[in-house]
């Protein structure tokens, strides 16, 4: 993606939440991966987002890697959008957004259910550590990193204003509740800095070098979203994961897992996740609670 401005492109965690922390793109994906959705006018249909905005996020997807555009066979010059391998591998993160909205939203009976072909089992995958093979939790992992590269993933670059959200048609495509969390950088990066032990204002404000402002401001939304909840005890205030801020968790390790994966020319990302109990940096993949087998994108189905 080439930005015609002079000014600093984002860092890729950056690039990713801005991308990706998007309710429309979910929704987009979401279609293509479990009705093959490709065609403008069936996302229209879907989502009954306005023409313009599905447009700008389509060529986002496009300009990032994730989706190619194939001139349809009897379509004069319209297009189906295709997912790309790139596009293909945010599976593990779709999943995880999905199974979090399923278990944490009003609306979470009408996601799809992810079954398990091979052994017919239905629900939630476990997140587990791909050298050890052993269950992570956030407890589990520590976020290790070079303190400028949060910073850098806050600040640079231009970001797209997602004021203007469309309206979605339907219920189940609305993922209201997930963009509390991974819907700008600031509360994405303050989510994923509580889900790897940060729990003071302090420390916050000291690895972001955040305004108290702004800091105040998304740690109120955070609460008001139960992500987060307060506590006075002990020494001050502090801000802890309530269980359903933890069940985030797989969110972020796929995110940062895929921003890997769509930036392999750039050697530093910053924030990196390590399995405490094996030592090895974490490369999370998907477990079936049934069967205990690796989930692989092909091995699973979604049903409403
Ligand atoms: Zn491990
Ligand atoms: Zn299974």
């Amino acid at each position: 993606m080439v930005d015609a401005s002079a000014e600093e492109s984002p860092s890729p965690v950056a690039q990713t939440i801005d991308l990706l922390g998007d309710r429309l793109t979910v929704a987009v994906l979401r279609e293509a991966f479990v009705d093959h959705v490709r065609r403008f006018s069936q996302w229209i249909d879907r989502t009954g987002a306005p023409p313009a905005i599905l447009t700008a996020r389509l060529n986002a997807l496009v300009d990032a890697g994730l989706m190619e555009r194939h001139p349809q066979t009897h379509g004069g010059d319209r297009h189906d959008y295709l997912l790309t391998d790139l596009g293909l591998a945010t599976w593990d993160f779709l999943v995880s957004v999905w199974s979090w909205q399923r278990e944490w939203s009003p609306h979470g009976a009408l996601q799809p259910e992810m079954v398990h072909v091979d052994c017919g089992h239905r629900g939630p995958p476990a997140l587990v550590c791909g050298n050890c093979d052993r269950i992570v939790g956030p407890r589990d992992a520590r976020l290790e990193m070079d303190p400028e590269s949060l910073v850098l993933a806050a600040r640079s670059g231009r970001r797209r204003s997602k004021r203007n959200s469309p309206p979605m048609s339907r219920a189940d495509l609305q993922f209201t509740e997930v963009m509390e969390a991974i819907g700008d950088r600031w509360s994405a990066l303050v989510t994923g800095l509580a889900l790897s032990g940060v729990r003071r204002f302090s420390e916050f404000q000291t690895i972001l070098k955040i305004s108290p402002t702004t800091l105040t401001e998304r740690l109120a939304r955070l609460t008001a979203a139960q992500i987060l909840t307060r506590s006075e005890s002990g020494s001050g205030r502090e801000y802890v994961l309530t269980p359903r801020g933890r069940g985030l968790f797989s969110i972020f390790a796929f995110l940062l897992k895929w921003t890997h994966l769509a930036h392999p020319e750039v050697p530093e990302l910053g924030p990196k996740l390590r399995h405490v109990d094996c030592g090895s940096w974490l490369e999370p993949s998907l477990r079936c609670r049934g069967c205990d087998a690796v989930l692989e994108r092909t091995s699973v189905l979604f049903e409403a």
